[in-house]
């Protein structure tokens, strides 16, 4: 055993802190990676404030991890001592199914195993990136192409990257496509940089005005202030495809009417109260549809951080130390952040 030190939430109401963790050491199959830095999702507050109802306690968050390789089991054959490596949203799953076998590990039949909080249809807990050191089956480590010095803008790509990366790869943006980003936070501003890197046209929704030349600098084309109903009429049935990334319950009808015939407006935001229904007229009369995505499978995923690679795309990021974290929670929730806050763990003596 490992001994780790790590931040935990005891239950929903209790703040984070302190906390001291077993990890296995690593088998055959395993590396052992030394975490130096990890991204705060809206879906780490989610989680440790049981927002889901599905927590397990002590919970410790973090899925956007990176760091460097410092053991691996003697089965490992594509990492070694020194390398880079991060661990993304999940860190195993069934391997048999036909969502498995076709690299969509995070639909597998029998759940895949989050990173914390375990596995998805019940199981042990698992514990997160807000610690010291990770111990994960080689299958479930990426590599990272990006220079070191870039290494806590990377961290954010493991989850935000991925969660934008592969809806926008699935439903085509890319040249001759008008893309809509609902939400300038931490994913939404990944699907900024990477819609554009695609080729797309895109266009920043945003109810923040203060967020209108980030959103240009970030690669947006235009932007579009959400709360505004002129700005907002003037892209009725306008926008091929929108990727809605919204921590909140919202009005969706808003943006369905912004889709052309046969859009697709597909919602990675998870809030914890449902959004309203929608109008059935909104698609009924333009054909148009609703989906929903969820991260990316391994082989997507470093797909992905090549991509980025390639693009020099990387997070725009706040570095903080882990004691941080509660206040980083409540910034997060008043969109306080531009545009991820990354942990540096060397703060977590
Ligand atoms: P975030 O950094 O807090 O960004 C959310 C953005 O939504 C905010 O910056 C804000 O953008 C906008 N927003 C917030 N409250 C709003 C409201 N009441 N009405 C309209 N807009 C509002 O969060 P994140 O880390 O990007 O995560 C976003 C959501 O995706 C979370 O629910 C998270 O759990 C979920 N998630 C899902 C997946 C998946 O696989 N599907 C993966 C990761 C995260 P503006 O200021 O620009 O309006
Ligand atoms: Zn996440």
């Amino acid at each position: 055993m490992i001994k780790t030190k790590a931040y935990a939430a005891q239950s929903s109401t209790s703040e984070l802190a302190p906390f001291e963790l077993d990890r296995r050491s690593p088998g055959a199959e395993d590396v052992q990676i030394e975490i130096l830095y990890c991204g705060v999702c809206h879906s780490d507050l989610h989680t440790a404030r049981g927002e889901w109802h599905n927590t397990l306690y002590p919970s410790v968050p973090g899925h956007e991890i990176v760091g460097r390789v410092v053991a691996v089991g003697d089965k490992v054959r594509n990492f070694k001592a020194g390398d880079l490596a991060g661990v993304g949203c999940m860190v195993d799953s069934c391997g048999r199914c036909y969502s498995c076998h076709a690299g969509e590990e995070q639909y597998c039949e029998t759940g895949f195993t989050g990173t914390y909080n375990g596995p998805v249809f019940g199981g042990e807990n698992t514990y997160g990136g807000y610690s010291q050191n990770i111990v994960v089956k080689e299958s479930f480590a990426l590599h990272i192409k990006h220079t070191e010095k870039d290494l806590a803008s990377v961290a954010p790509l493991l989850c935000a990257g991925i969660t934008t990366y592969s809806p926008l790869r699935h439903w085509g943006a890319g040249p001759g496509q008008t893309v809509g980003i609902v939400g300038l936070g931490g994913l939404g501003h990944m699907g900024v940089k990477i819609a554009h890197a695609m080729g797309a046209q895109v266009v920043l929704f945003t109810t923040s005005s203060s967020k209108v030349e980030d959103g240009k600098r970030l690669g947006a084309d235009e932007v579009c202030i959400s709360t505004n109903p002129e700005q907002m009429a003037a892209y009725a049935n306008q926008l091929d495809f929108i990727l809605n990334t919204v921590a909140a319950s919202h009005n969706l009808d808003a943006y369905l009417q912004l889709l052309k015939r046969d859009g697709t407006m597909t919602l990675v935001g998870a809030p914890a109260e449902p959004h309203p229904s929608p109008n059935v007229f909104n698609l009924i009369f333009k054909r148009r549809q609703i989906a929903g995505s969820l991260i990316g499978g391994i082989r997507e995923t470093q797909d992905m951080l090549d991509f980025c690679a390639k693009h020099d795309i990387v997070s725009d990021i706040e570095m903080i130390p882990m004691d941080y974290i509660n206040i980083a929670y409540e910034r997060m929730l008043k969109s306080d952040v531009k545009y991820r806050f990354v942990i540096d763990m060397a703060s977590l003596k």
